[in-house]
């Protein structure tokens, strides 16, 4: 069997019956990575111990000691999620070299899974992007197509996946940014109900949307992962107490008899690209064909979206980037005269050009004199687009909707142009603002072949029903 396209419960077999040691996967993990890596560019940083780690797996294996799910297997992490012993920079200068004096949570729980944390992946610097290509280290390639983008900005980790340089990697999702680079790369991603996982030990972006989630090769690996990080956690206080089943567990794949999908008619418009467009007619009859049900719903307020979204967003990331000042963490400019000076220069050198577009245009919308006329207002227009899911899910079960409105584009093709960048994350932001629980999976590729992802959204803490159709949908596919 080949590694590169092995599935977690493959390779679990595989290890338990010793047809592998832990030691030859994480080598032809290594190996891919030294072969290919220099191209795509999805790791910012390789974990020297991993090797180490994985003879320590293989000697309790030989011991005879029961493997816990991970026990063994590689896993990379988003580079904006905090672990110990390698650096965590966000793909931002000014945590160049930054090294966590403590680990987030989910990684804490996928190391006591027995997963081996083979390194750190990139992103678009702080998260903030959909292409990748704002990495202040040099943007990630689409594995499928080098000139185009891998989306973002868990780009890295959706590159390495889809690639065969990790079986799992965890990402981050603010508005979109764990499907729209699954949908790209042509793997899973799965952005869990908002409390869901913990984001202890997740540098922050927006608070208020931030979710932590699997990228995988195929859904019964992201209900694996998604079982391991999800449930309470006393560091954050805004993780649920709710307990969670084990996900990974359920039957797979489920009937769909008597499920009701919604089709919003918002998200079908003009602007999707053809074989988008195609993908959703054939998975459609495919979903009634599977003895379930598709209908058109409306969320009205689906347009708001971006406009909502770009301000929260940019609002809270002002607030929350104000820790990164060159006395506490990381990057100090050293040509300062006065402490103004030190914060200005260290700032103004640390960060790249889209994280201070942010943080001017979230400084500006929560100003006096604007904070009523753009913070507020979005607020309350997100109570709205809240409310919209709220209606549909009256109506139906789950809702299928494109992930993205278009194909993987070209390195270069927007980065000019962040109005068009933003454009990109239409059909993901509306899940975050709403907090619900939305799955992107592949269903196909387009004449060029190039990867086409559709998404599934629920009511919040859902995941299991989401999981189960997308299963359902993946074997039908298959
Ligand atoms: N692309 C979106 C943005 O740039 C979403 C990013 C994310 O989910 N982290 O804000």
């Amino acid at each position: 069997m080949d590694a590169g396209k092995a599935t977690l419960w493959q390779l679990r077999q595989l290890l338990d019956s010793r047809e592998i040691s832990s030691v030859e996967l994480l080598s032809f993990f290594l190996q891919a990575i030294s072969q290919h890596d220099g191209t795509l560019h999805a790791y910012l940083h390789v974990n020297e111990r991993a090797l180490e780690e994985a003879k320590l797996a293989d000697e309790k294996c030989s011991r005879g000691e029961p493997s816990a799910p991970l026990t063994g297997i590689p896993v990379a992490v988003k580079d904006n999620i905090c672990t110990l012993e390698q650096p965590t920079t966000c793909a931002s200068l000014i945590l160049k070299d930054f090294v966590s004096p403590y680990e987030a949570t989910v990684v804490a729980r996928l190391r006591r899974a027995g997963a081996i944390i083979l390194g750190k992946t990139n992103l678009d610097e702080f998260a903030f992007g959909s292409s990748t290509e704002n990495s202040a280290f040099g943007p990630t390639r689409n594995p499928h197509d080098v000139q185009r983008v891998p989306g973002g900005s868990s780009g890295g980790s959706a590159a390495a996946v889809a690639a065969g340089f990790c079986p799992a990697a965890l990402g981050s999702d603010t508005g979109g940014s764990i499907r729209q680079p699954a949908a790209f790369c042509g793997v899973v991603g799965l952005k869990p109900t908002y409390g869901r996982v913990s984001r202890f030990g997740l540098v922050a972006f927006a608070s208020s949307l931030d979710q932590i989630g699997p990228i995988t090769r195929g859904v019964r690996d992201a209900a694996l992962i998604f079982s391991i990080i999800a449930g309470h956690d006393r560091y954050d206080t805004t993780s649920v107490t709710e307990p969670v089943p084990d996900y990974s567990r359920f039957e797979y794949p489920a009937d769909l008899t008597g499920l009701r999908f919604g089709l919003p008619r918002e998200y079908l418009s003009g602007e999707v690209a053809g074989p988008v467009k195609d993908a959703l007619s054939r998975v459609s009859r495919l979903i009634e064909g599977l003895g379930a049900t598709v209908e058109e719903v409306t969320l009205p307020h689906t347009s708001a979206g971006i406009a909502v979204y770009y301000i929260i967003a940019t609002a809270e990331a002002s607030a929350n980037l104000a820790r990164f000042d060159g006395i506490k963490y990381g990057y100090r400019s050293r040509h300062h005269r006065n402490l103004r000076e030190l914060y200005m220069f260290t700032r103004g050198e640390g960060f790249g050009q889209e994280v201070k577009r942010r943080i001017i245009l979230g400084t500006f919308v929560l100003s006096s004199g604007y904070y009523e006329a753009y913070y507020l207002k979005a607020q309350r227009v997100r109570t709205l687009i809240r409310n919209d899911f709220l209606e549909a899910f009256q109506k139906v079960h789950l809702l299928l909707t494109p992930t993205t409105p278009e194909l993987p584009f070209l390195l270069g093709e927007k980065s000019k142009d962040p109005l068009k960048m933003y454009l990109s994350d239409i059909f993901t932001v509306n899940a975050n603002l709403a907090g619900l629980p939305a799955i992107s999976f592949p269903v196909g590729k387009s004449t060029e072949g190039l990867p086409i992802g559709l998404q599934i959204i629920g009511p919040a803490f859902q995941e299991e029903l989401i999981l189960k159709a997308a299963a359902a949908l993946e074997q039908a596919l298959s």
